[in-house]
């Protein structure tokens, strides 16, 4: 499998292993693909904002936006953070994993998205570090 943020993927007994690093893929570590959720990039079905509604989570259907072919999608943060990610003391968690969304669910860690989103926030943070060396 292979869920986002999935707490069983910090073990480094079960998680899959990054290529570019060797080092197994720790998703409440990482947090890059709920950081790409600008311009309704993380659709969010009908099928989920049904639920939510079954459940009484109308927070969760009030917090979408327009996103991506028509569909509605999660709202983000001004840095493009999901607006249900928390980041702290060096973890990356979704606050709504119990409920997160069918998009979430299908995420595989170790895909070549995940994987593109992991070297792009590797190049990010790096640029940054250069930047600030520079100053
Ligand atoms: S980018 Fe990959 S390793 Fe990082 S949180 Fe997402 S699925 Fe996990
Ligand atoms: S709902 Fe949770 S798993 Fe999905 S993008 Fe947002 S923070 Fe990530």
């Amino acid at each position: 499998m292979t869920l986002p943020l999935d707490p069983d993927l910090a073990s480094p007994v079960s998680a899959p292993v990054d290529p570019d690093t060797g080092a197994p893929l720790d998703c409440v570590a990482c947090g890059a693909c709920c950081a790409e959720a600008s311009d309704g990039r993380v659709l969010v079905s009908a099928q989920d904002l049904g639920r939510w509604r079954r459940e009484g989570r109308e927070d969760l259907v009030a917090a979408t936006v327009d996103g991506h072919f028509g569909e509605r999608a999660f709202a983000s943060t001004p840095d493009g953070d999901c607006v249900h990610l928390e980041r702290g003391g060096g973890r990356a968690v979704c606050r709504i994993y119990e409920t997160r969304g069918e998009t979430c669910r299908e995420f595989q860690a170790g895909s070549w998205q995940c994987l593109e989103f992991r070297r792009a926030r590797q190049r990010d943070s790096s640029a940054a570090s250069a930047a600030s060396r520079s100053r």
